[in-house]
């Protein structure tokens, strides 16, 4: 018997639910956000009622982990209450949240008490002049403090994104692994997607991830975690080092799509429900919900948009197409 009510056309079942909290940023991150973003309008981001709602009804439906993410999610007044609610569904195993590691200095303990254990910091170098190339603020300092912070706090565990960029991320991948090994933090590394908002991303732009694994294994051996159950729907790829000193997860959505194995949906901070990050159709929840349309009819729209979901995305194809929203506004 499947867990979930949401199940498409494909027999994938879907469990994992990302929600956007906002679309707004305090980085401008060269392979997300134009220097110039325009953000939605205040009247068009769910309140935390309307996020509750419609988190309920997916959780009825069968979702049992809750990402939130934005944009930067910590830019968001109220957070921590946000998730204090959340872990109240009855159903939903698991919270987790994206961010860019700023807000962790001061927010990192109010997460932590309202219930959060699992965060993913993104962190794509080390280096200071790289840091303010590629996000466009110069504050890598502050961040690693925020991890420190969040480690402190007792944080467990600790993942670390790694954006994969030809020409920045090259020469760093040893010294990122070094860095986690030592401090115990999960590195992922991710191939660089096209859903930037400055047109830059090219076949020649992103770092593969057997190119970062062969770097790595070069000096810190690593072996292939094979995963079962659950993991199976893991985007990454584990590899643990030899001599037992963590692992390294490769997100390869470009060279090794793994749309077969997908069991996410996504929820924009307006509110509109992608079944994919390259869909190109969206399915709107928040007007119903603001017109009265009754949590059945919500609950039919999304079993809908997931039945027809695509096969996968086609970042491969002669024919594809970018999506219209970039990532700050889709919701990574
Ligand atoms: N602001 C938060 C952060 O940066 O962690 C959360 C939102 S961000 C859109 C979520 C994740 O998407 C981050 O790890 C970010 O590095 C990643 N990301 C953004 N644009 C990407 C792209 N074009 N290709 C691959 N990953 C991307
Ligand atoms: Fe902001 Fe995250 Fe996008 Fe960077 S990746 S611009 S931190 S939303």
């Amino acid at each position: 018997m499947a867990k979930t009510k949401l199940i498409d056309s494909f027999n994938r079942e879907h469990t994992n639910l990302r929600i956007s909290v906002t679309d707004q940023c305090n980085f401008r991150c060269i392979y997300c956000m134009p220097e110039d973003m325009q953000f939605m309008e205040d009247e068009k981001i769910m309140t935390f009622d309307e996020i509750i709602h419609l988190a309920r009804i997916a959780v009825n439906l069968g979702i049992s982990k809750i990402r939130l993410t934005g944009g930067e999610p910590l830019v968001r007044r109220g957070i921590p209450q946000l998730i204090s609610r959340l872990r109240q569904l009855d159903g939903l195993k698991e919270i987790s949240l994206t961010t860019n590691g700023i807000g962790l200095i001061k927010q990192a303990k109010d997460l932590y008490d309202a219930g959060l254990r699992r965060i993913n910091v993104s962190l794509d170098t080390l280096n200071e002049e790289k840091f303010e190339q590629m996000t466009r603020r110069k504050v890598l300092s502050r961040v690693l403090a925020g991890l420190k912070e969040a480690q402190r706090c007792g944080f467990n565990p600790i993942k670390l994104n790694a954006v994969a960029m030809q020409g920045f991320t090259n020469d760093e991948i040893v010294d990122l692994a070094k860095f986690a090994r030592e401090n115990s933090y999960q590195l992922r590394f991710i191939e660089f997607m096209p859903l930037d908002a400055d047109d830059i991303w090219g076949r020649n732009m992103f770092v593969s991830g057997k190119e970062i694994i062969s770097k790595i294994n070069a000096i810190y051996p690593l072996e292939r975690v094979q995963s079962n159950g659950e993991a199976k729907h893991d985007a990454a790829k584990r590899y643990r080092f030899t001599d037992g000193r963590g692992d390294v997860g490769i997100i390869a959505s470009v060279t090794e799509p793994f749309c077969d194995q997908c069991n996410r949906i996504r929820l924009t901070a307006d509110g509109q429900l992608r079944t994919c990050l390259f869909a190109l159709a969206e399915t709107d929840l928040l007007t119903p919900l603001r017109t009265g349309a009754s949590d059945e009819m919500i609950a039919d729209l999304i079993i809908e948009a997931v039945r027809n979901k695509e096969p996968g995305h086609k970042i491969n194809s002669a024919d594809f197409v970018k999506p219209k929203r970039n990532m700050s506004m889709i919701g990574g």
